[in-house]
């Protein structure tokens, strides 16, 4: 049995990763949970999962909880220290981290420092700090497994294969909803617009990341971390989301992972690996497919992209910079504070106005992540 301490329970990774959960009763049970605000969803999932620590970020919700589960036989704790004590706890044997945004970051070391095997869905994790993650999981001997179908598949490509023996990793990306508009049409775009993939079915920040295109940035950077910053990463538009990312070998063979576009498949996998366990979700039925498309990207119309892909070659505390101005310009999007087009233009600007330092500890990204939101709330200020 299995013992998995989950952060970020109520968001669409969560939920996720609770619905394998159940289908695999005798094999996997949740020790802990985390939540941010979500109240009445966690207080179910509590109630159903019965974990024996759950914490609730939002500290002004607490009573609410505690009225809600105060039958049951759950120590409930609060705050950031709270999410801090669900990724240590002690009798897990897995964290799971589907929490989203930077604040995954402190949680995520705090695992790796328990000694815990990290199954991470947060790509901020990397994103941010991946030098210094990579470290602490290398000083603590524990490994990270990736959730996110992309990483999970140059993984499960790269099952058996030598990292020195890759030419280059292929990211497949949807191209989300606008991938057929013109340069014209994407200023006009509307949160409700942006809030509609074809393909996959996830929160908001990821979904209007996804239409920018600066989710397949930030995986971008995330692939560099993972499997090697000296691997070169191409980015191809692959509509259908059928083959989730490959692997170009030296010998020019190329190894593809593909699969229905759900996030149990590598959510799964992540719990299971190295072993893989029996699945009743459907199949994929290539014949009713019929055609997968291959295109390059755009970056004229996605800047985004181009934006994460020269965060990354700078490197320092610019991709905690990038990471922080676009949740930031996101929230401000989703919030009609700003335009579609704004969103690119503010990172852009946030990014040039800050000077870059080595990441020598935590600090100096928690820094630049403070930074880059105090910069980008004051841009959106001036510019609304
Ligand atoms: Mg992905």
């Amino acid at each position: 049995m299995k013992k998995i301490s989950l952060l970020g329970s109520t968001g669409s990774i969560g939920v996720n990763t609770l619905d394998v959960v159940e289908r695999y009763p005798e094999k996997f049970q949740v020790c802990a949970l985390s939540t941010g605000s979500n109240v009445e969803l966690f207080a179910n999932q509590i109630r159903k999962f019965k974990p024996a620590l759950a914490a609730l970020y939002d500290s002004t919700k607490v009573d609410v909880l505690k009225e809600l589960v105060g039958d049951l036989d759950v120590e409930i704790v609060s705050g950031q220290e709270g999410t801090i004590s669900i990724a240590s706890f002690p009798d897990a044997d897995m964290v799971v981290s589907g929490v989203v945004g930077s604040a995954g970051l402190l949680p995520a070391i705090a695992a790796i420092k328990a000694g815990k095997n990290l199954a991470l869905a947060n790509k901020e994790t990397l994103v941010i700090a991946g030098e210094l993650v990579l470290k602490e999981a290398a000083r603590n001997n524990t490994q990270i497994i990736p959730i996110d179908s992309e990483h999970s598949a140059i993984f499960q490509a790269l099952n058996g294969e030598k990292t020195e023996r890759i030419k280059k990793i292929i990211l497949t990306a949807s191209g989300g909803p606008f991938r057929n508009f013109t340069l014209k049409q994407m200023e006009s775009v509307t949160v409700k617009d942006a809030l509609n993939h074809p393909n996959w079915s996830m929160g908001a920040k990821i979904t209007i990341d996804s239409s920018t295109m600066m989710n397949k940035g930030l995986e971008y950077i995330e692939a560099k971390w993972l499997f090697g910053t000296e691997i070169p990463v191409e980015i191809i538009v692959h509509a259908q989301s059928i083959i989730h990312s490959m692997i170009e070998f030296v010998d020019t063979s190329i190894i593809a992972q593909m699969g229905i576009p759900d996030m149990r498949v590598p959510i799964t996998y992540a719990l299971t690996y190295p072993d893989r366990y029996e699945s009743d979700l459907p199949s994929l039925d290539l014949s009713s497919i019929g055609n997968l498309t291959f295109e390059a990207p755009d970056f004229d119309r996605f800047p985004c992209l181009k934006l994460a892909m020269d965060a990354i070659e700078t490197g320092q505390t610019i991709p905690a910079v990038l990471n922080a101005a676009n949740e930031i310009a996101v929230r401000a999007f989703l919030d009609e504070l700003i335009t579609y087009k704004d969103i690119s233009e503010i990172i852009r600007m946030v990014m040039y106005n800050h000077r870059p330092v080595p990441l020598q500890e935590m600090q100096d990204v928690l820094d630049a992540d403070l930074w880059a939101r105090e910069e980008t709330t004051k841009l959106i200020t001036v510019a609304h």
